[in-house]
């Protein structure tokens, strides 16, 4: 069985376990492409205009993948941690994705939500497992494998400061140097600069107009929050907003935290158009900002006519004055 994996949405925190566990059970694993503009105008025709720009993305994803593949696999994950939620989008994507593709293969499906308690959750892993392989063993082997994948692929991120392209590209069959993130350390590098974000935003590049790799010729250091460990990032999360209420807000509140107590020159934080529960959060981390007064804040928002001349006029204007607080040393209002 050939299942078909969309390069967009939780690819970027999840697809080294999707790819150890169907590939245990015997299956072969393609992923899309990096996002084109094909993509995005496909995906947009499908929805509303109103649609969050990821989600539009990932249905392009699933457009070209459709005659790709026996099956699609498309996750609803509805919660990751006791009483954290994640947003409807994620929720409702097996059903949204089927009525708006209908010329789709069937899509395999997983519900994943912890509050439902364990056996629940191992009753749901066994009934993705058994598409591919009857065998409850191996299923429970290969889901116990992925498990250790992903604890890995995070604590190998946060412990050698890699962001998650370079890993995942060398799991991809495509080893193309396109879209794959350098972070190096650069001689004489003029700042470091923090990009906060879910990673479907920060890490594909044709939809940031290659953020990062504008910020690190321009001779910055660029960090992101996979570089962070979880203990980190919780506590964070805790300081910024006094408890997680949105899967996910690590990478937004967590980080933004972090990086904003002067471990960073200068913090960019990277949202969507349309999307409520970033604009929550991106928000908070402002006030946070805006409260401690000691490192430059910048949001960025996302959609599909987003021009790059103005991703660029927007970065140029930003670090020119983070060089400039850094060289004067004096504290800055935000
Ligand atoms: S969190 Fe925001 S950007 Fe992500 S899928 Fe939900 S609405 Fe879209």
């Amino acid at each position: 069985m050939k299942i078909g994996i969309p390069r967009a949405l939780l690819y970027y925190q999840y697809y080294p376990a999707w790819k150890t566990f169907f590939e245990e059970l015997g299956a072969e694993v393609v992923v899309s492409p990096h996002t084109t503009q094909s993509m995005i105008t496909a995906g947009s025709s499908r929805v509303v205009a109103d649609t969050c720009f990821p989600v539009k993305v990932f249905l392009g994803h699933v457009i070209w993948l459709a005659d790709k593949c026996d099956r699609i696999f498309i996750p609803a994950i509805r919660s990751v941690e006791p009483r954290v939620y994640n947003c409807s989008k994620f929720l409702g994507l097996p059903d949204m994705t089927r009525a708006v593709i209908p010329e789709a293969p069937p899509f395999l499906e997983i519900d994943i939500d912890v509050n439902q308690g364990k056996n629940t959750l191992y009753r749901a892993v066994y009934s993705l497992g058994r598409n591919i392989n009857q065998n409850p063993l191996k299923v429970k082997k290969a889901g116990q494998t992925a498990w250790q994948s992903y604890l890995d692929y995070r604590e190998y991120m946060s412990r050698n400061s890699v962001s998650p392209p370079q890993i995942l590209e060398d799991l991809t069959d495509n080893n193309s140097n396109a879209g794959k993130n350098s972070f190096l350390d650069t001689e004489g590098q003029k700042g470091t600069i923090a990009i906060i974000g879910h990673p479907y935003l920060i890490y594909d590049e044709y939809i940031n107009h290659r953020l990062i790799h504008r910020l690190e010729k321009a001779g910055n250091k660029v960090v992101t929050p996979e570089m962070v460990s979880s203990h980190e990032l919780k506590a964070a999360v805790k300081t910024v907003t006094g408890g997680a209420y949105w899967t996910y807000e690590d990478e937004v509140a967590g980080a933004g935290g972090y990086y904003l107590e002067n471990k960073a020159d200068g913090v960019i934080g990277i949202m969507a158009f349309g999307c409520g529960p970033d604009s929550l959060m991106m928000d908070m981390v402002r006030r946070y900002s805006a409260k401690l007064g000691s490192t430059p804040f910048m949001s960025l928002t996302l959609e599909e006519h987003t021009a790059e001349a103005g991703v660029v006029t927007r970065l140029e204007a930003f670090t020119d004055m983070v060089y400039r607080r850094k060289k004067a040393n004096s504290k800055v209002c935000v």
